[in-house]
């Protein structure tokens, strides 16, 4: 099983060759994960755009080969540089967190491997993602476009001051940890849109944060659940 797998992902097929493995026990943990959320979070089960999402977008395809034995697992991993690929279930509850409408525009900060990217297009956006490392950047656009999401806005830079020339967003992700919600990214918002942002001191107690700007533009912020990312980097 292990071998077909790797076997399968060796390449980046074309979209319809895809390795079709199914990734349920991955799914019955996010599943699981959601069943702890506490009631605020306001979510009892994942929707089933983001569970058709993670079965489609093939992970092990995101990570450097030494790390695609464990793909389909419900963790991070390494994807060089000193950044990780999300957790799914993270990756899964910030999606829903959107309440993405297709058609939606909604920036991403921080695209690392362009799994969360992927996955945002998969639910219906049209995605805008940035990313610092140069590196990393280039390495998800092709992959991205080797997959099929060549739709796929990418820039590389910080995104700590969002993408104003595609501004305003409908939903707004940001993937590494701030000391603080970046001013652009909520003016970048649409009222009526969410921003979901972790927040908090580098590698110590972070918070994802809710951001939700009204239809009269006044901003509220909701404190949700413990988590742990890489900090948000650049010269801010
Ligand atoms: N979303 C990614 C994925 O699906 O693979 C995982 C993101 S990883 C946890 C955080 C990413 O944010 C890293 O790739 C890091 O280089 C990037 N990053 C950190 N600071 C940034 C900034 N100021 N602007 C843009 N990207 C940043």
């Amino acid at each position: 099983m292990l071998l077909g797998l790797l076997l399968l992902c060796s390449s980046l097929p074309a979209r319809s060759d895809r390795p079709q493995v199914a990734p349920e026990r991955l799914i019955e943990e996010v599943r699981a994960f959601y069943g702890t959320l506490p009631p605020d979070v306001g979510f009892e089960a994942p929707s089933e755009a983001v569970i058709t999402a993670l079965r489609k977008v093939p992970r092990p395809l995101f990570v450097p080969e030494s790390q695609r034995d464990k793909a389909w697992e419900n963790r991070p991993l390494p994807i060089g540089h000193g950044q990780t690929i999300s957790q799914p279930n993270v990756v899964a509850l910030m999606t829903d967190l959107l309440q993405i409408e297709p058609g939606d525009r909604v920036l991403e900060v921080g695209t690392g491997s362009g799994y969360q990217a992927a996955i945002l297009a998969e639910v219906g956006a049209e995605v805008y993602s940035i990313e610092i490392v140069e590196e990393l950047a280039r390495s998800a656009r092709e992959r991205l476009r080797e997959l099929g999401y060549g739709k796929v806005h990418l820039r590389t830079g910080d995104g700590y001051h969002g993408w104003p020339e595609a501004a305003p967003f409908d939903g707004i992700i940001v993937t590494a940890a701030a000391s603080h919600v970046p001013p652009p990214l909520v003016r970048q918002l649409k009222p009526g849109g969410r921003m979901v942002i972790p927040v908090g001191g580098r590698f110590t107690l972070q918070y994802l944060m809710l951001v939700e700007k009204d239809a009269q533009g006044t901003v509220s912020t909701r404190q949700l659940l413990p988590v742990i990312f890489v900090p948000l980097t650049g010269s801010h």
